[in-house]
């Protein structure tokens, strides 16, 4: 195996923390670029579930299962389902399901734990990847370049490491979501509707979620289906415009259901995204990508972290080995082969919960899923 002396991950996010802590264990010495100024700098977003084959996997081999048990809420994997009248149409309280709740930024401050102090370099937003002729790549960085032999974009959904590889793009999913933010021991109607894990009510084009998190809070989401340019628009609305905007677009829904729009924090405006299903890159040595860089898909099959942080366990296995490219050219097949079904099951939940049949597809995917 050719040692690398400079492999730099762009982006500290969950999957490219984790190929951090990973080739940590294998002796390599990685620099991780974030351009968030430090861990605090923005709300880091609702509860994820780790799945046993992809992401609890990866928790275990990076030796942070202690960890992750600690700070898991394995209590709140629940499913309710409300149509827009506000009627229960499905209530299973998950008791004993093996995909434990945790909230995002403890995921991150546990991965951030397990990296020595300067691994990560804070408020540090590449703004290039640019090839040189002898060979590694600059990143730069505030308008200066440093080289590296091997990069891996682990930037998320708008990377900038993806353009050396494919000129595929994000596409508008024709859907976006409004997030929310509830205290359970303020907003008791709130915590009524969730039940133990997350509630759905779903009516024609529309649908509301909210979702347990820890330390008390209930994250939500208004969804609904508006044009990129709408979209656009609203995220440069004053909060109580949008507000307003929402109670409108979802006038007739029961009081209850309204009322969550009425009184959540408002958090932000989410347009939602994903690369075209199936799209693949080109192999090229010295550079690849993982997690939402590599197949943003939209949240609605709950599979991006885990894919994020499977994909860092296969990549660190890769670059390990000693025919390092052709591994990683093998990785990069299995990244986007696994990557497949759940990108086609998150366009199908989308389509689905947002459609206009109402509440029926989500209960039959609820009511599939019972049977097994
Ligand atoms: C509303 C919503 C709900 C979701 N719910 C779920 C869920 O329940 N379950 C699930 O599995 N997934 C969920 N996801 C998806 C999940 O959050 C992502 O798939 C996952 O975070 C991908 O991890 P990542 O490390 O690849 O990318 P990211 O988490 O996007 O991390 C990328 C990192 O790169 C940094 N960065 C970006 N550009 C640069 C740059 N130029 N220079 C330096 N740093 C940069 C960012 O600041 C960020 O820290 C949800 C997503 C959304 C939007």
């Amino acid at each position: 195996m050719t040692t690398i002396s400079r492999l730099a991950i762009v982006g500290g996010g969950p999957g490219g923390l984790m190929l951090a802590r990973l080739l940590l264990l294998r002796g390599f010495e990685p620099v991780v670029f974030e351009r968030d100024q430090h861990s605090g700098e923005r709300p880091q977003g609702g509860s994820l579930d780790l799945h046993e084959e992809t992401g609890l996997r990866a928790m275990s081999l990076a030796g942070l299962a202690k960890e992750f048990a600690a700070a898991a809420r394995p209590e709140d994997q629940g499913d309710r389902l409300y149509d827009q009248h506000g009627t229960l149409l499905f209530d299973r309280d998950g008791a004993g399901d093996s995909r434990p709740e945790i909230d995002r930024i403890e995921l991150r401050r546990i991965l951030l734990e397990s990296l020595p102090t300067g691994v990560v370099q804070w408020g540090s937003r590449v703004e290039a990847v640019v090839p040189r002729t002898e060979g590694g790549y600059d990143l730069v960085v505030a308008g200066a370049g440093q080289r590296f032999d091997v990069v891996i974009g682990a930037d998320g959904a708008w990377s900038q490491v993806r353009p050396l590889l494919t000129e595929d793009v994000p596409r508008y999913e024709g859907v976006t979501l409004v997030e929310l933010g509830f205290d359970s021991l303020r907003h008791l109607n709130v915590d009524a509707l969730v039940g133990r894990g997350k509630m759905f009510a779903v009516g024609d084009n529309r649908v509301l979620i909210a979702q347990r998190n820890g330390s008390g809070h209930i994250r939500g989401y208004a969804g609904l289906r508006i044009t990129e340019s709408e979209a656009q628009a609203l995220a440069a609305k004053q909060p109580e415009r949008i507000r307003a905007m929402l109670v409108e677009a979802f006038a007739g829904w029961a009081s209850e259901l309204i009322d969550m729009i009425e009184i959540g924090d408002f958090i932000g405006v989410r347009p939602l995204y994903a690369m075209p299903i199936g799209h693949a890159w080109r192999n090229h040595p010295g550079v690849t990508l993982l997690g939402d860089a590599a197949h943003l898909m939209s949240p609605f099959s709950g599979e991006g972290v885990n894919l994020a942080l499977a994909d860092a366990v296969d990549l660190a296995d890769a670059l390990a080995s000693a025919d390092r490219w052709e591994a990683i050219a093998a990785c990069e097949t299995e990244i986007m082969k696994r990557a497949m079904p759940a990108a086609e099951g998150a366009a199908a939940g989308l389509n689905g919960a947002l459609s206009s049949q109402g509440a029926a597809p989500v209960l039959e995917h609820y009511r599939e899923r019972v049977r097994g």
